[in-house]
């Protein structure tokens, strides 16, 4: 049977325009030698960032969103937001107005691809990271002390007993942690190590410090796993009771430890599931260990309405823009994602497995090489093209 698909998609700023065009050359190709040209994607473009400030004055505008709703799926390049000033993230924006809830970031160590530690092929996470509040709701203040106090007066229910200085020029940001939203990211995390048949949730939190938001964001998820997943989890406190076998281990760490534990001890921990910031390092730190951000792939996805936005998870990389040298690898992975995600397997097993004999062969982009003869951007796009249609 034909299939036919219409995807948006943002090119993104930086580097963006030049993984873009590999990308989506690759995953065309894929398509077409899996489905024997009876699958195609439409792909359209939908503006955002500086692209979009160029050719609409504003950086997001209403048809990128309306475009996406549609659809249900886009996959965008990274996308550059301004330090200190200015417009707010389109990135968190676009999390945010469709409530994608989970940031979904699979990362496992690839053969061949060099990395700083002796066993790097211990880590095999997936990091669910809480998309819609914590921090990124970007609410802040300009407050000067006495506002501040007059504000504590106010919340008197608050956790700020000794914590009595407040310079006069000082900032002020909400951290914002629901029980909803908790549960929904933490929820969807056992879901994904249940029907990955994954041992282990590790939540992460700073609950010591912020016992409220983060110590919330903790306690919740316990509770969930026992109210809605009873007999598919257990924790260290009831491991001597059951058979746990099948069942998950749900497990938390404080996020120094976890840090710790990335390097350490990355085999203890399956699928990780944090709040917004935290889980933002997270991703990073894991990535950094094995083949760095330029290999990490991602997804922001509402598991509930099915609504998904693919996308590389590094930044616009503005030092190297423009040269041809940037590694298209964290899109063409997120493009295996959202493959994988419209159900196009044969697809994205095709690519997913040609680009990993491509690094054991070390035909790789300057980030991933331990040799001078480094391929460029769209050389690499070339070589896994050839990679592809020779495996078939
Ligand atoms: P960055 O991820 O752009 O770059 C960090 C380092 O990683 C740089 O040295 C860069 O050259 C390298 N790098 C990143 N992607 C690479 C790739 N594909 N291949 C090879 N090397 C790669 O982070 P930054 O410099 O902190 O941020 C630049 C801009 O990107 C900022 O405006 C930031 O807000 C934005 N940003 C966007 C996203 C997103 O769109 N999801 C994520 C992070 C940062």
């Amino acid at each position: 049977m034909n299939q036919n698909i219409t995807i948006p998609f943002i090119e993104g700023d930086g580097i963006g325009p030049e993984i873009w065009a590999v990308t989506k050359q690759i995953i065309d190709k894929a398509v077409a030698v899996s489905y024997e040209g009876k699958n195609k994607i439409e792909w359209v473009e939908i503006l955002a960032g500086m692209n979009a400030i160029e050719k609409t004055g504003l950086p997001l505008p209403d048809e990128t969103i309306a475009e996406i709703k549609k659809h249900k799926i886009a996959i965008k390049g990274p996308l550059t937001t301004p330090v200190g000033e200015g417009f707010k993230s389109i990135n968190v924006q676009l999390r945010q107005i469709l409530d994608l809830y989970a940031c979904v970031r699979p990362m496992g160590y690839i053969k061949g691809v060099k990395s700083e530690l002796k066993h790097p092929e211990k880590i095999n996470m997936t990091v669910f990271r809480e998309n819609t509040e914590d921090l990124y709701g970007g609410i802040e203040f300009k407050m000067n002390s006495k506002e501040v106090h007059e504000i504590l007066d106010i919340v008197k229910n608050s956790n700020s007993k000794g914590y009595v200085h407040f310079p006069d020029t000082t900032a002020i940001a909400l951290k914002i942690v629901s029980k909803q939203a908790s549960e929904r990211l933490i929820r969807s995390a056992i879901n994904y190590a249940i029907a990955h048949k994954l041992p282990s949730v590790t939540i992460v939190h700073k609950g010591n410090i912020l016992k409220f938001t983060e110590g919330g964001f903790r306690n919740w998820g316990y509770a969930l796993a026992k109210e809605e997943f009873p007999d598919q989890t257990y924790t260290w406190d009831t491991k001597d009771s059951v058979d746990t076998s099948n069942r998950i281990l749900i497990q938390d760490r404080i996020a120094d430890a976890f840090f710790q534990d990335i390097i350490l001890n990355p085999q203890k921990h399956a699928v990780v599931a944090s709040t917004n910031l935290n889980g933002d390092y997270i991703s990073d730190a894991i990535a950094g260990c094995i083949g760095g951000i330029g290999i990490s792939p991602g997804a922001n996805i509402n598991y509930k309405t099915g609504m998904a936005i693919f996308e590389a998870t590094h930044g616009s990389a503005p030092d190297i823009a423009g040269k041809d040298i940037a590694n298209p690898l964290s899109l063409i992975f997120s493009g295996v994602m959202m493959l994988h995600h419209i159900g196009w397997t044969a697809a994205a097993n095709l690519i997913d497995a040609a680009a990993k004999q491509l690094i054991l062969k070390g035909k790789v982009t300057g980030d991933l090489s331990i040799t001078k003869a480094a391929l460029s951007c769209s050389e690499f796009g070339k070589a896994l093209i050839e990679e592809m249609t020779s495996a078939n």
